[in-house]
């Protein structure tokens, strides 16, 4: 299927047009289009099947937080018309079932590698190619590498002294085990209260058979009810004939989802309008609840004012006053982290069996053969469930030793945080794409909206390459100057950026500050990048066969000035923080 070289040492060399890292829903669309173009693809996956964070987070609990109907490709009819999803919010397995069924459609399978890590990748000056290593063994050279690593696939170890030393079941959300995990008469503790650990946690709450459930908390975080519910087969039949519709207005939305009720910002609400119009919200549930209100993020007291109507509706929920008020959020913005979408989070509390233990005011000091100890308590344990997070944004890709142009390390490109043109290439990394990468809307925005959006966008670039003949394509180092500022300035305008959350790096020990994310809007990001084309892919060098570089314009134009496009924090775009 591909054709063979050998390397320097004489050894076999498969060689690609394109490799691509993941098979998670990034690797999986990149390789259906760029079949499309009649490239050779390889794709490489750790895993054992495709899925990406979905094979690998099957903590129970886990489900998507963007309504499953949302929370799917959009590029095939018929997938969408021949999958129906179960439920509001789809479990895990069934997301993963979800992912296999596309694979399957596509025959995807053939072209992928599982087991497989990318581990190196350098890029050869003189072929213009890129030489990729791979563990358990081999290397392939590859003309363009296309990275579909993910925002959230490198998990965080904790620093917490003598791990080593617990003797009961030590598990972590983000590799959780194949095998069924049991609970029953089991003291079970959980670290982390994200969105991964708050789903955990009302799992295990609804299992009843364990014996005490103990949640170490460091930050409180505000949370929406997801309300979630199953499908009504009538309501499905009915939302599949307008889903052409549908998908147009996730595309051209600002996060990539389709919000619900009355978009406007609440400032000058009074008491009486301001509740009415949080509990219609409420009412509805989910990303809609707060993604509507678009004064959020830009002004301290509306944002104080909604945060006091969570902590309320806490009050409401959790019968125990102490821990209703360890569960309410202070000392951050709402939207500065990330929203949690629970469904009856806060109601396992009310458990006898369930405690909550602040470990911000009394910090966890080691783990014990029996358990964990606080700087003033011990809790014995049998099993301790981490949920604390990711290396979010950059941590895949600088988990892989990649090599530019003269040797340049990426993890040196990078040394004070991320920079990227468009969040989807680095100057001095030539052909090389991040599929919803740093400074591209990514891990603030509906992920697959945004991931088919790149791979769309990056195969028009690719097929432009192919047709002209060019060896390589690199964006330039004052485009990517620009895009990177414009990343941050734009972050910077909101409330966002005030505290320390994963999206600025702050939860990895020395990661550089540096906002992760493009939050000027799907649908703002969208225009630009179609901009940049329309200036004959203004900021990007082409190399042809003779050595010969051309270019529209080294520089970026920078974001665009019609009236009405603005970034979603302006007045004519909704707020969104999911
Ligand atoms: P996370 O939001 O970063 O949460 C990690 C949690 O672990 C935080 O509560 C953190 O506390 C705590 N923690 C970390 N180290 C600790 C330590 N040494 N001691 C005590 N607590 C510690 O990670 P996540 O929950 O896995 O979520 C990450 C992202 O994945 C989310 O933003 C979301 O985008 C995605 N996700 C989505 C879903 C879904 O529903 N679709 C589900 C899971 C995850 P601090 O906050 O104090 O640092």
């Amino acid at each position: 299927m591909c054709s063979v070289d050998k390397n320097k040492r004489g050894r076999s060399v498969d060689i690609y047009d394109a490799v691509i890292v993941g098979a998670g829903w990034s690797g999986m669309y990149m390789l259906h289009r760029l079949r499309g173009l009649g490239l050779k693809v390889q794709v490489y996956e750790a895993g054992a099947d495709v899925g990406g964070t979905w094979y690998w987070n099957r903590y129970p609990g886990a489900r998507c937080d963007v309504p499953s109907l949302n929370y799917s490709y959009s590029f095939s009819e018929d997938i969408w018309k021949s999958w129906n999803w179960s439920e509001r919010y789809a479990a895990q397995q069934e997301i993963e079932d979800y992912a296999k069924f596309v694979a399957d459609q596509l025959d995807l399978r053939r072209d992928i590698q599982f087991n497989t890590t990318v581990t190196s990748a350098r890029f050869d000056d003189i072929g213009n190619r890129w030489i990729v290593g791979l563990d358990p063994s081999g290397t392939v050279s590859t003309k363009y590498l296309m990275m579909g690593t993910g925002g959230y696939s490198a998990p965080i170890t904790p620093r917490i002294a003598d791990i080593g030393k617990f003797e009961g079941e030590l598990l972590y959300t983000a590799r959780w085990p194949r095998t069924k995990v049991s609970f029953q008469g089991k003291r079970v503790g959980v670290v982390g209260t994200g969105s991964s650990g708050i789903q955990v946690v009302t799992a295990i709450g609804q299992e009843k058979d364990f014996e005490k459930l103990v949640v170490f908390q460091r930050t409180a975080n505000f949370a929406v009810p997801g309300h979630n519910h199953p499908h009504d087969p009538s309501y499905l039949e009915a939302f599949k004939r307008g889903y052409p519709e549908f998908w147009q207005q996730a595309r051209t939305s600002a996060s990539g989802t389709v919000l619900q009720g009355e978009i406007g910002p609440v400032k000058g609400l009074s008491d009486e309008e301001f509740v009415a119009r949080m509990d219609a919200a409420w009412a509805r549930g989910g990303q809609s609840v707060l993604n509507v209100i678009t004064d959020l993020v830009v002004d301290p007291e509306v944002n104080e004012r909604v945060a006091e109507y969570l902590r309320k509706r806490i009050r409401e929920r959790v019968k125990d006053p102490y821990t209703a008020e360890l569960l309410s959020p202070r000392g951050h913005y709402v939207g500065a982290r990330r929203v949690l979408i629970e469904n009856g989070y806060f109601e396992t509390f009310n458990d006898p069996r369930v405690s909550l233990v602040d470990v911000r005011a009394d910090p966890i000091e080691r783990l014990t053969p029996g358990g964990l100890a606080t700087r003033g308590n011990r809790y014995d344990l049998d099993m301790i469930i981490f949920a604390t997070g990711f290396d979010s944004g950059t941590g895949a890709l600088l988990r892989i030793d990649i090599e530019g142009r003269g040797h340049e390390r990426l993890s040196a490109h990078w040394a004070n945080g991320p920079r990227t043109y468009l969040g989807a290439t680095i100057a001095g990394f030539p052909n090389l794409f991040v599929i919803a990468g740093p400074g591209s809307p990514s891990i603030r925005s509906n992920v697959i909206v945004s991931i088919e959006q790149h791979v769309n966008w990056i195969t028009d670039l690719v097929q432009h390459m192919e047709e002209e003949g060019f060896e390589y394509v690199e964006s330039s180092s004052e485009a990517e100057q620009q895009w990177t500022e414009h990343v941050a300035n734009v972050a910077g305008s909101t409330l966002i950026v005030k505290n320390d959350t994963q999206y600025i790096g702050a939860n990895v020990p020395g990661k550089p500050r540096t906002y992760l994310a493009y939050v000027g809007g799907v649908n703002l990001y969208r225009v630009i990048c179609e901009r940049v084309v329309e200036a004959g892919y203004e900021g990007f060098v082409f190399g042809g066969a003779d050595g010969a570089e051309t270019c529209s314009s080294r520089e970026w134009s920078g974001p665009p000035t019609d009236p009405g496009l603005r970034t979603r924090f302006g007045a004519s775009l909704e707020t969104t923080i999911i």
